[in-house]
């Protein structure tokens, strides 16, 4: 399996190439305009093909190792800074947790402007359909402070 694991963080690295060139607007307000709205009016992309990588590429979780999830973990995230996004995770998660959460959003779709800074929410804020479970969501946060307070 490490042979595999090795191969994929060299693709995971060569995906950087795939990076689309930023586009610029020409002189001008209108053509500043006419930029803004042609990268709203884009559309989505699923992020397997932004990436040129398969989510089908990822073994399963439980046939990696501590070590090599962790590998491919920080081999996704630097890939993804590459294409300037951003995500958040709970600092103490299991790599165990974090690594399907990340291979999960390769099948998903995201308006991308090349460029510009973009986020991916591992968890949207709702505790119980965390991909990291209730213990390392860090979301939930946000929810407690009624249910701890005992005047209310
Ligand atoms: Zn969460």
């Amino acid at each position: 399996m490490q042979q595999y694991v090795n191969y994929l963080i060299i693709d995971l690295h060569n995906a950087k190439k795939n990076v689309p060139a930023e586009t610029k607007p020409g002189e001008g307000y209108e053509a500043f305009e006419e930029h803004m709205m042609a990268l709203e009016n884009s559309p989505d992309i699923r992020l397997s093909d932004l990436f040129g990588i398969s989510e089908e590429v990822f073994p399963p979780t439980e046939k990696l190792s501590e070590l090599q999830l962790e590998q491919l973990n920080q081999a996704i995230l630097d890939m993804w800074r590459a294409f300037n996004i951003e995500t958040d995770y709970p600092e103490d998660v299991p790599a165990n947790l974090l690594y399907p959460a990340l291979v999960a959003q390769f099948s998903k779709e995201m308006h991308y402007w090349p460029g510009w800074q973009m986020g991916i929410e591992l968890c949207n804020f709702e505790p119980d359909k965390c991909p990291f479970g209730i213990e390392h969501c860090t979301c939930k946060g946000y929810f407690q402070d009624d249910s701890n307070n005992p005047n209310s």
